[in-house]
């Protein structure tokens, strides 16, 4: 595995003995792994632990709740080995400021960070819920980011076309960008997409890429694609 390597993989995937293997295949490309609901809830707690035996790994539930029960699903997954576990920055400043605290805490244990997601990915103008389009999503994006940056906490999820405004905005902010394409890739359903080196460029600090790795016909060379996209041939 590549020292400093932001590319994390996300293993959305139905088969455990298949994730693991893809991990395994593809770790001397990627930083991490990211395990979702599909996984996670299928093989839970062991299986989370055998891939950070093989790298870090990125609890992606998007927790969004009452803050009792978000700290303990924090808590679960870091418990079961993540490095870093996702929430909604639409909890709120009272809530945000909370797990700020619990990542403290269990931060002294081992590296452990909290993601908060802004407007997801998938989202463009047209299809976000119609409550929020009184807002444009930039200035959804950045007034989710003033209470992530209010709160202590640092973890952004966001776009890659966001990255540089909210580098300005918080430049201690750690900002996680997943809707990462390569121009031959399919979209799928992201909207709001960059390029592995220009989300980089961009001030991106960790890229989640899933499909056109996992769903390419040959995922090593995938991955090993993207690694060199960043890093050049030499591993
Ligand atoms: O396959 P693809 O590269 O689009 O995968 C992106 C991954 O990142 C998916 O697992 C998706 O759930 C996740 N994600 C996202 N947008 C966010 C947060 C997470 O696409 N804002």
């Amino acid at each position: 595995m590549a020292q400093n390597n932001p590319i994390f993989l996300a293993l959305d995937l139905d088969s455990a003995d298949r994730a693991l293997e893809l991990a395994k295949s593809c770790s001397p490309y990627v930083g991490g792994f990211k395990v979702g609901p599909r996984l996670g809830l299928k093989y839970g707690e062991d299986f989370i632990a055998r891939l950070s035996e093989l790298g870090q790994v990125f609890v992606d539930f998007k927790f969004y709740d009452i803050p009792n029960t978000m700290l303990s699903s924090l808590r679960a997954s870091f418990a079961a080995g993540a490095s870093y576990a996702t929430i909604h920055a639409q909890c709120g400043l009272e809530t945000l400021k909370q797990i700020r605290e619990l990542e403290q805490e269990l931060g002294s244990v081992r590296p452990f960070t909290v993601l908060a997601v802004t407007v997801l990915t998938s989202y463009s103008k047209s299809n976000r819920p119609s409550l929020w389009r009184e807002l444009s999503i930039t200035d959804q994006v950045r007034l989710l980011v003033e209470d992530v940056k209010e709160s202590g906490l640092h973890g952004v999820v966001c776009s890659a076309q966001e990255v540089s405004k909210l580098k300005e905005q918080f430049p201690e902010g750690f900002f996680v960008t997943p809707g990462i394409r390569k121009p031959d890739d399919a979209g799928g359903d992201q909207k709001r997409i960059m390029g592995p080196k220009e989300a980089v460029d961009a001030g991106s600090d960790l890229l989640v890429v899933g499909r056109p790795i996992v769903d390419a016909q040959d995922p090593v060379a995938a991955a090993k694609a993207y690694y060199e996209t960043l890093f050049g041939g030499a591993e």
